[in-house]
């Protein structure tokens, strides 16, 4: 079977890239970045993954980091399906897994409304790579029975609207995506609410890539430490027991280890 085989001319796929390590990947994604005539990633997506196209492939950044929108969603739809039509191979190459805050709903309902098949290839997502990052388990039994995925990610000038009392369950852990900008405002809620202050926080930078930077606080300390500890890189929150599980399994992070900033170290 020739190796573009796995991707029909006319057919999409959106593919999960996986949190930045190209070992993350899947087989099926590899397989498909390497059967594709064009690609539209994401800012996310790193040049070793994007390394693994064709050489003749036509790479296209559609990519959207907070406030800086090349392209319009409508847009990305547009090229997508009229990509399809031309009889290419289309990858849709998004970060993590492309149905976790990924659009995708828009990119298929645009493929079937045009009848061009599409389908997903999921990707580890960051909340995944971010547990991994501080060897932690997302759920931990007895204690955290739920695993939220949220963004808190709000249109400019827009309130971010959540409903804090359901996100404040000390039975949870709460994986935050596009949380940075907001990590004040989802602390000061989430206490609000009745989410004690020393409710154990892991902020990750950058999972599973080279520069990835861990920093362990507390919800009370949050925005200070969010402040203090990051860069400029995508960043992950976990919120709630589970996040400790790996010290000693019930304890709470003290309020002076919790200002210690960032920390790399494995825990
Ligand atoms: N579909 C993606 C999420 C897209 S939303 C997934 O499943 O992972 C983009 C957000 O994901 C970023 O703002 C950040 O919160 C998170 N993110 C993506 N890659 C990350 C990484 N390597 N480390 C930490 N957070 C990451």
């Amino acid at each position: 079977m020739p190796e573009n085989a796995i991707i029909a001319p006319g057919e999409v796929w959106l593919v999960g890239a996986g949190p930045g390590d190209p070992d993350l990947l899947t087989r099926k994604a590899e397989k498909l970045i390497r059967a594709a005539s064009v690609i539209f990633h994401d800012a996310l997506v790193g040049p070793d993954i994007l390394d693994l196209a064709p050489a003749d492939a036509r790479l296209v950044h559609v990519g959207k980091r907070s406030g800086r929108h090349s392209k319009d969603q409508a847009t990305i739809d547009r090229l997508i399906v009229e990509a399809a039509l031309q009889g290419e191979r289309v990858v849709r190459l998004k970060g993590g897994d492309p149905a976790i805050f990924g659009r995708a709903t828009e990119e298929l309902e645009a493929c079937r409304k045009a009848n061009v098949p599409v389908r997903i290839c999921p990707g580890v997502t960051a909340a995944s790579a971010a547990a991994a990052a501080i060897g932690t388990s997302l759920t931990l039994r007895g204690l955290a029975r739920r695993l939220t995925f949220v963004t808190a990610h709000a249109r400019a000038g827009e309130e971010l609207e959540l409903d804090w009392d359901k996100l404040a369950d000390p039975q949870a852990t709460l994986a935050i995506y596009m949380g940075k900008a907001a990590a004040q405002r989802v602390a000061s809620q989430l206490m609000t609410a009745g989410l004690p202050g020393d409710t154990p926080v892991a902020m990750i930078e950058n999972a599973s890539l080279p520069d990835e930077a861990v920093m362990l606080t507390r919800l009370d300390l949050l925005s200070l430490a969010a402040k203090a500890a990051l860069g400029s890189g995508p960043a992950l929150i976990l919120i709630g027991d589970a996040v400790s599980s790996h010290q000693v399994r019930t304890s709470r992070i003290p309020a002076k280890a919790g200002t210690s900033g960032a920390c790399t170290a494995p825990l």
